[in-house]
């Protein structure tokens, strides 16, 4: 989604009262596999999966422990955080009036020719995080009032996150998780998280073999992010929302639509409809803008037309989907306090 310009305020000073979680008696999914002891097992689990990482769809099987060497995701034992704050420009069901408590981590383990947060990704990097001080962030989130942790190109780092999510826990934290990703995840990885994530954002960025490999380096993507939204869907089923339409559990899809067809819009709609759900939640994003190395592919270098755009909102009713996501449409209702 839309690049994160808030930062976080680290300067907040975090009281008994303000790590107070909310108390509407809602209970996020990750909380009976923390009272279980399940949770810090997982944890414990996903810390030996870095000494071999099979941790993302490209199975470096390097010991990020010892190296950064052959990483693609270019990242080792600790995660790096890029920014986090309580982010205004998410769907209305995330954002609802309080923000969505996003953490954005550094480095990537796609390679994009088009990366919509190349700053993020590749320019700027972050800063790097123990699980104490991750855990700290987002009980800042929580402490701002946000509605909820979105973990933002979490792929390569569900260790850390594991990790800091067993200190948060045992500090207060109560709000509800979400993944999301490029979907370009290991199925290892989403067995770590299943009872763990309360909503996953997956991406669906291609319907096309071949494009996968020419724009993203992953001839694989395709295969790989169907496989991931199948297991996710498995896990947390078709999105739900509660009374004020927030959104508290399930699967939302984005598709972002690229200039001439190379999303493959059509092939990626009828997978949803037909293995997936016809009730999928889908945001077909229409913000596309010729970023990072698209002057070295002229048919990426343009924004989106309106036509564009309209044949794919097209395209995805036509194969049965009808909880589509229109920035400030009437689909949800969202009562401001
Ligand atoms: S997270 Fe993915 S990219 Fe990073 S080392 Fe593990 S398998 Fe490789």
């Amino acid at each position: 989604m839309p690049i994160c310009r808030e930062r976080l305020y680290f300067g907040m000073q975090i009281t008994k009262t303000t790590r107070r979680p909310p108390t509407d008696g809602f209970e996020p999914a990750w909380m009976a596999l923390y009272r279980s002891g399940e949770l810090e097992k997982r944890a414990r689990i996903a810390d030996k999966h870095l000494e071999d990482c099979d941790l993302c769809a490209h199975h470096c099987h390097v010991n990020r422990k010892q190296t950064l060497d052959g990483a693609a995701c270019r990242t080792g034992q600790l995660a790096m955080v890029n920014s986090a704050g309580p982010h205004h420009g998410e769907e209305d069901c995330l954002r609802g009036w309080r923000g969505s408590g996003a953490i954005f981590f550094a480095w990537c383990n796609m390679r994009c020719v088009f990366c919509q947060n190349w700053e993020i990704n590749w320019k700027d990097g972050g800063r790097e995080r123990t699980a104490a001080e991750l855990a700290d962030t987002m009980l800042r989130l929580q402490a701002m009032g946000c509605h909820n942790i979105n973990l933002v190109n979490p792929s390569h780092v569900v260790a850390q996150i594991l990790a800091a999510l067993v200190i948060a826990a045992d500090e207060g934290l109560r709000l509800p998780l979400i993944y999301n990703t490029s979907g370009y995840d290991s199925l290892e990885a989403l067995k770590l998280l299943d009872g763990v994530v309360d909503i996953y954002i997956s991406e669906l960025k291609y319907g096309d073999t071949a494009l996968a490999r020419k724009y993203s380096h992953a001839p694989d993507y395709v295969q790989v992010s169907q496989a991931a939204l199948r297991a996710m869907h498995a896990q947390v089923g078709d999105l739900r929302t509660n009374r004020d339409g927030i959104a508290e559990h399930g699967l939302m899809v984005r598709h972002l639509v690229l200039p001439n067809g190379i999303a493959g819009t059509e092939q990626a709609m009828r997978f949803l409809a037909r293995e997936i759900s016809t009730a999928t939640y889908i945001n077909i994003m229409d913000q596309y803008r010729p970023a990072y190395r698209t002057d070295e592919h002229p048919e990426l270098n343009r924004t989106i037309t309106r036509a564009e755009y309209e044949a794919a909102i097209a395209t995805a009713r036509a194969a049965g989907l009808h909880r589509i996501d229109r920035h400030c449409s009437d689909h949800w209702v969202i009562r401001w306090p």
